[in-house]
């Protein structure tokens, strides 16, 4: 992609409403525009990091053996009223009427409707277990939208909801879930805590939310400081298999937000030395909640004995669209973003540090050529800025390689090539530049 092709509205001063670092720059660095409080539209930057983290959060569902499918924003009221949530939920919930006064809403999670879906065609024990998600705009209308996208009202999430025959199988299926965020969020270059949980209005008794440590984050939390350096499940987890010794090396470490933390046993089980009391930002979160949806709804399937039996179920919520905040608020320094690989909207840029010079243009033309022909994403400044406008333009978007063109290295056959990441910096010839970025 041309830089003089593309759309990068990059603000140069500081916008008032930001209060925290990731909305500052998000909004600097053309990203987002605010619609409407708490609603955003995704500019073409922005937009490819949104695109990143769903895909990765794609992967490791269908890895785990969920299935993606794709339901509708807008429910009808009469599945909620068939749950009692309807009533329940209060002013959060957006409440639409359409031209024939039927009432709907814009859908702020969806159990009610996957479980109708469930019941229609699911009758036996056979057909379980069984998984189904998908990545879809929610509505909340939160009272106080802020933050930009780790507030929002209209916000984009992954849920998935899982239906099993028993209590067993039910927290099999939440295990599988609970190593599928593990690995999610590490592939996104965050180190994402599972704390034990509050099952608030999703109801239940048993649930992990997911935190990325930051001072911005509105959850405060508390936990033993070994959980920081536990292990990563490989790609190769068996989800098959016995997943019970991963969680029980997760959950025997200290870790709770403060809504269900025992200062009690806080105290005894942890050293001083390694008790952490911060805040965090809440990326995902995960329930068991029996029959609370079956019950109430009549999700009944034949079990073995062929005697009909309500269904078990969990749901579990990855925030996409807060995550590109999340990242943000992990990975940044003064100068602006600094994307990890895995989610970064283009994997290098190159600079033209002399634009209309011909060795330098017939340089950068050819590395873009080259680059692009190899697959890598590369973002090309070739516009008629200064090369100092340059330097801060890339250091604010992010992207994890900068390749600096100039006639002084070009005259000696080198190019610079500039880590995001750590700032360093190493001289090579355009084609070790090529063979390095496309290895
Ligand atoms: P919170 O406590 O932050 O309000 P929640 O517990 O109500 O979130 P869940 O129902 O667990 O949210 O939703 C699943 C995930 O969706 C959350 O873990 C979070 O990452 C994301 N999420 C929830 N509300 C918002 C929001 N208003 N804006 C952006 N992301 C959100
Ligand atoms: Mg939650």
């Amino acid at each position: 992609m041309r830089l003089s092709r593309f759309f990068l509205p990059i603000l140069k001063e500081n916008p008032k409403e930001a209060e925290i670092v990731s909305h500052r720059l998000m909004l600097r660095a053309g990203m987002i525009r605010q619609e409407a409080a708490g609603i955003y539209a995704w500019l073409p930057l922005g937009f490819r990091v949104l695109k990143k983290i769903e895909q990765i959060v794609r992967e490791e569902q269908d890895r785990a053996g969920a299935l993606e499918l794709l339901m509708p924003t807008l429910q009808l009221a009469d599945l909620w009223r068939e749950s009692g949530r309807y009533d329940a939920y209060g002013p959060e919930m957006l409440r639409i009427a359409d031209r024939h006064k039927r009432e709907l809403l814009y859908g702020p999670t969806n159990e009610e409707m996957i479980t109708e879906i469930f019941r229609a065609f699911v009758k036996s024990y056979r057909s379980l277990p069984l998984n189904l998600y998908h990545i879809q705009w929610k509505f909340r209308d939160e009272q106080r939208p802020r933050f930009g996208v780790m507030r929002g009202r209209e916000f984009l999430m992954k849920d998935a909801y899982s239906f099993d025959i028993d209590e067993a199988a039910a927290r099999r299926a939440y295990n599988r879930m609970f190593v599928a965020y593990l690995r999610t969020f590490a592939r996104m270059g965050l180190k994402a805590i599972p704390m034990r949980a509050e099952t608030g209005p999703i109801g239940g008794d048993l649930s992990h939310e997911f935190i990325v440590l930051a001072e911005t984050g509105e959850s405060g939390v508390y936990c033993d400081k070994d959980v920081l350096d536990l292990p990563i499940p490989a790609d190769d987890v068996d989800y098959e298999g016995d997943l019970s010794p991963i969680i029980k090396q997760w959950t025997s470490v200290y870790a709770a937000t403060e809504d269900v933390h025992d200062a009690a046993r806080f105290e005894t089980e942890v050293p001083a030395d390694k008790r952490l009391h911060t805040r965090g930002i809440e990326v995902g979160q995960i329930f068991y909640f029996g029959t609370k949806y079956s019950d109430s709804m009549k999700a009944l399937v034949a079990g073995p004995d062929g005697v009909d039996v309500p269904i078990h179920g969990g749901s579990y919520g990855v925030g996409v669209s807060r995550l590109a905040g999340a990242i943000i608020e992990a990975c940044h320094d003064d100068a602006g973003i600094k994307w990890p690989e895995a989610v970064a909207p283009f994997r290098a840029t190159i600079l033209n540090l002399k634009q209309g010079d011909a060795a330098v243009d017939g340089a950068c033309e050819k590395l873009y050529a080259e680059l692009t022909a190899k697959g890598v994403d590369v973002l090309y400044d070739d516009t008629d800025q200064r090369a100092g406008a340059k330097f801060a333009g890339a250091d604010l978007i992010g992207i994890p390689w900068q390749i600096l063109v100039g006639p002084k290295g070009l005259a000696e056959g080198k190019v610079e090539v500039k880590r995001r990441a750590d700032g360093s910096r190493e001289n090579m010839s355009p084609a070790d530049v090529v063979a390095r970025l496309s290895g």
